[in-house]
């Protein structure tokens, strides 16, 4: 390298030759930077969204190529975030593409210290015989004044975050139905 080089290598003179005096644009830029491209520049189709994880309702764009989701980021559109996202938001395409997402029904018997798995119609049959079990074992028809009650303190509903609209109706017209009074959800808490 000649002394013209050495000379042109300087940021100084960067700065002067791309018309960049605070070094803040392309004088800062090395060379590899310069032919960098983000992965969302080549996404087919870019969709917007609302992150399901909580109350707040983020606004995303979530970029598609092939049919996968490639990536998830802020919707700068959305008047409720501008374009930010938690960390937990900013994360959520592995909610659909983790290697580590669960697929399978766990059960973890009483005592013992490994999971299991198990069939979902085994698994969903278990939890409505306990249920019904249940809400017999502790149904209150009336109080000591005889006035109508028609309820279980038996059990009670959490629902997550990452069910949608009509989960939840839904789901808070069945537990209300079986007499419970005790119905929450993750994003309200
Ligand atoms: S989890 Fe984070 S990104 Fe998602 S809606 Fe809530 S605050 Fe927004």
């Amino acid at each position: 390298m000649g002394l013209r080089d050495d000379i042109s290598a300087w940021s100084v003179v960067r700065q002067l030759r791309v018309r960049d005096g605070l070094a803040l644009g392309k004088a800062a830029q090395s060379a590899r930077q310069a032919t960098l491209r983000p992965r969302t520049a080549e996404a087919d189709d870019v969709v917007k969204s609302i992150c399901p994880y909580c109350a707040v309702g983020c606004g995303q764009r979530i970029f598609v190529k092939d049919g996968e989701i490639t990536q998830i980021e802020g919707d700068p559109d959305s008047p409720i975030s501008r374009g930010r996202l938690c960390p937990k938001g900013a994360a959520s395409r592995n909610l659909v593409q983790s290697p580590l997402r669960e697929y399978k029904v766990k059960y973890r018997r009483p005592y013992s210290k490994e999971w299991e798995e198990l069939d979902l119609d085994i698994a969903v049959d278990m939890i409505a015989e306990r249920l019904i079990k249940t809400r017999e074992e502790t149904w209150q028809d009336e109080d000591e004044e005889g006035r109508h009650l028609h309820r279980t303190l038996g059990f009670a509903h959490l629902g997550g975050a990452t069910l949608d609209n009509e989960e939840n109706y839904l789901i808070k017209k069945f537990f209300t139905a079986m007499g419970a009074i005790q119905i929450e959800n993750q994003a309200r808490i």
